[in-house]
């Protein structure tokens, strides 16, 4: 791949109502959602979505993001309030957030940053410079987080740029990409690209991906190779309703994923991004299907359901709970909803 590495050319709505994912009655309505959040698939994707509502809905636009909520946010997660130099979010002492580009490979209905991504292209050079100089002097940084937008829209030579780059900063002892690439666009997992990634002594890649139905054969031999190549992978995952919002949907894409070697890592409840009131499902019923899975599930396959605080005050985990304190000690519940005493021989 060359330096620019053009993305491939925006699909129109006028072809999305062709493949029967969208309907004509909808097409002027439909170009002003995309006017407003674009519009952007893979060509895999555009046909894993004539596949798979749980696919399509996730990247076809719907009139229903023209609706707003009074709880939808700019920023929902807060990027801007932890931003010490444009493109880095340095929320927790010891790791960063790099934003490299703001262009993605496909815009997911629900982002949660889809007020900034776009194709706008990639950190400005002067900016990038900064950001590296940030990380190098401020040694309490031990991880840094390549996102966007997806860091794997970057050609495989500006990502060797910058790995080779970071690897520099002896105090950047892990390097981490959060990507949708692997899953959306597998043929961007070149040789190159995992050459270039695998400078670094440490580096880990969380994919996003939320319905077993997008793990195509394609992805997921572009998975098997990032794995092949010794690359530890980790997946995140949106709660979406309509999408994956059933015990039965997050079983079929944990053990997909858990077969393909990835680490089920994050289980996001949707954010109060703009427009994207229609995905969201309530905290109780995710604790419902987490409960359920714990009980069908190996440990290995389940992630961690979590909440990214609105206003920027980090990610904790939601539950379900199992442990609650009585007045002997602790109540602890187990995975078939019977309950249990038990007292901290300590205390
Ligand atoms: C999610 C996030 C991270 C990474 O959090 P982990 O729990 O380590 O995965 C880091 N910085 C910011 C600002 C985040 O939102
Ligand atoms: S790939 Fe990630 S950053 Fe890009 S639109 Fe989808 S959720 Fe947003």
């Amino acid at each position: 791949m060359d330096g620019t590495s053009p993305l491939r050319p925006a699909l129109t709505i006028a072809d999305l109502v062709a493949d029967g994912l969208a309907l004509a009655g909808d097409a002027p309505v439909l170009e002003r959602v995309a006017q407003d959040f674009r519009l952007r698939l893979t060509p895999q994707m555009r046909a894993a979505s004539a596949r798979s509502a749980g696919v399509a809905r996730q990247f076809v636009p719907s009139p229903a993001e023209l609706i707003q909520r009074p709880e939808d946010m700019f920023d929902p997660i807060g990027d801007d309030s932890h931003a010490p130099v444009p493109g880095l979010t340095h929320r927790y002492p010891d790791r960063v957030i790099l934003h490299v580009t703001k262009t993605c490979e496909v815009y997911c209905r629900f982002c949660f940053r889809r007020e900034t991504v776009g194709d706008t292209g990639h950190l400005p050079q002067d900016q990038l410079d900064a950001a590296l100089d940030y990380i190098a002097r401020t040694p309490a940084i031990h991880e840094v987080i390549l996102t966007g937008g997806d860091p794997l829209v970057l050609s495989a030579r500006r990502i060797a740029d910058l790995v080779a780059r970071l690897v520099a900063i002896a105090h950047v002892g892990v390097l981490r990409l959060h990507t949708r690439v692997p899953v959306v666009a597998p043929d961007r997992i070149t040789d190159a690209l995992i050459g270039a990634l695998k400078q670094h002594p440490s580096v880990w890649i969380v994919v996003h991906t939320n319905h077993a139905d997008e793990l195509t054969v394609d992805a997921r031999a572009a998975l098997i190779r990032l794995a092949d190549a010794g690359i530890p992978l980790l997946s995140q995952s949106v709660l979406l309703r309509g999408v994956n919002d059933s015990a039965d949907a997050l079983e079929a894409l944990f053990r997909a994923l858990i077969r393909l070697r990835v680490k089920p890592y994050y289980l996001h409840h949707c954010d109060l991004a703009r427009g994207a009131g229609h995905f969201r499902t309530t905290i109780a019923a995710g604790q419902a299907i987490m409960a359920e899975l714990r009980g069908r599930l190996s440990g290995t396959a389940l992630p961690t359901y979590v909440l990214d605080i609105p206003g920027g005050f980090g990610k904790v985990p939601i539950g379900p709970d199992y442990l609650m304190p009585d007045a002997n000690g602790w109540t602890l519940t187990d995975p078939n909803g019977n309950q249990h005493q038990y007292r901290d021989p300590e205390s």
